[in-house]
């Protein structure tokens, strides 16, 4: 919006119309098309998440493609067509030659034309070191010195594939899973002996392992659980089995009396008592799972370590039993000698 010259005073201003505003630039919209000399775009293949998916669409296409041109024998194999034949292991090894021989068209194009053409690679190209050669299917292999070895020629001379490419990233994960998801040297070894030499495979294959869904499972930290608050008897600053937890272990076989056959034997169960300030532990025997058995036992743990102000255990049924029992017997101490002298104000939690 431009104010009006003609009157300084006036506050009025004047709507233009943007398509007549001289000060406004016209937006002018430039469109590239960017045509690919290849035949096969690998820019394609990122819509591909597994390496075999890829090579069976490849070699899917490349039979129609065939088929097109009538090169394959059967007659139902004509033209366009889904093709209900299963893929034969020559065609999907081809389709995988024909991946890799496209991505090193598209990523070593330079050296390809050097190699072709018999000449020194350029002096930044990365695989200046690894003297690469050019096999009779047109991929770049590693040269090396061990031509004259016995060793399989996928081995001598692995395929050369870019670290950086998602061709790469899709070989590697295959080989990751083919191994169990070990570590970045195992798969490595996987790959380098499927006869691929992957150049920079230490920051790719790290990166893949970095983000794999099923390692950060495996190799996870441990997880903890958020420990609730401590109960109050545990802080407490009060003598030795104030505060006291209870619980039974065993039982344990025990030999009881000598019999003219041999020996007879029988059960024993401990209680467990331990001062929830202190963590001090006290250890009764006692020869049933009975109430009567369980009051014994804390009648003669009273006498040793003194009154205590609460016991607290888990909710089995001697236990319950037990503290009606105790119950009952208090009430019927306090009824003879006015208050139980040991416990006076016990109080039994769960
Ligand atoms: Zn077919
Ligand atoms: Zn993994």
């Amino acid at each position: 919006m431009v104010p009006s010259i003609s009157s300084p005073g006036d506050t009025h201003f004047d709507l233009i119309e943007p398509t007549s505003d001289a000060e406004l630039r016209p937006e002018v919209s430039a469109l590239l098309t960017k045509v690919s000399g290849q035949q096969l775009d690998t820019t394609r293949f990122e819509r591909f998440s597994s390496w075999s998916r890829l090579t069976r669409a490849v070699a899917r296409l490349l039979h129609v493609a065939r088929s097109f041109h009538k090169q394959t024998d059967d007659s139902v194999c004509a033209g366009w067509h889904f093709c209900k034949k299963g893929l034969r292991t020559a065609e999907l090894t081809k389709a995988e030659y024909v991946i890799i021989k496209a991505v090193q068209r598209e990523v070593y194009s330079e050296e390809v034309e050097c190699i072709e053409k018999k000449q020194d690679l350029p002096v930044g190209s990365s695989l200046r070191k690894l003297h690469p050669v050019m096999d009779e299917e047109g991929l770049l292999q590693v040269g090396g010195r061990t031509t004259h070895s016995n060793l399989p020629a996928n081995e001598t001379h692995p395929i050369l594939l870019p670290g950086k490419h998602h061709v790469a990233v899709l070989l590697i994960r295959h080989h990751h899973g083919k191994v169990e998801h070990q570590g970045r040297h195992f798969t490595e070894g996987a790959v380098r002996s499927s006869g691929l030499w992957i150049v920079g495979p230490k920051r790719a294959i790290s990166s893949l392992i970095y983000k794999c869904v099923v390692c950060r499972k495996l190799c996870g930290k441990l997880e903890h659980q958020q420990m609730a608050d401590l109960p109050a008897e545990r802080l407490q600053q009060e003598p030795p089995f104030t505060y006291v937890g209870l619980d039974v272990f065993g039982p344990w076989e025990v030999v009881t009396r000598r019999t003219r056959g041999g020996s007879a034997n029988s059960k024993r169960w401990v209680i467990l008592f331990t001062c929830m300030s202190t963590r001090a532990v006290h250890m009764e025997v006692i020869e049933s799972m009975s109430a009567s058995s369980c009051v014994n036992a804390l009648r003669r743990f009273f006498s040793i370590r003194g009154p205590v102000k609460q016991l607290r255990s888990d909710r089995r049924d001697k236990f319950c039993w037990c503290y009606h029992t105790s119950e009952a017997c208090c009430k019927y101490w306090r009824g003879q000698c006015g208050s139980l002298p040991s416990q006076p104000k016990m109080h039994m939690g769960f």
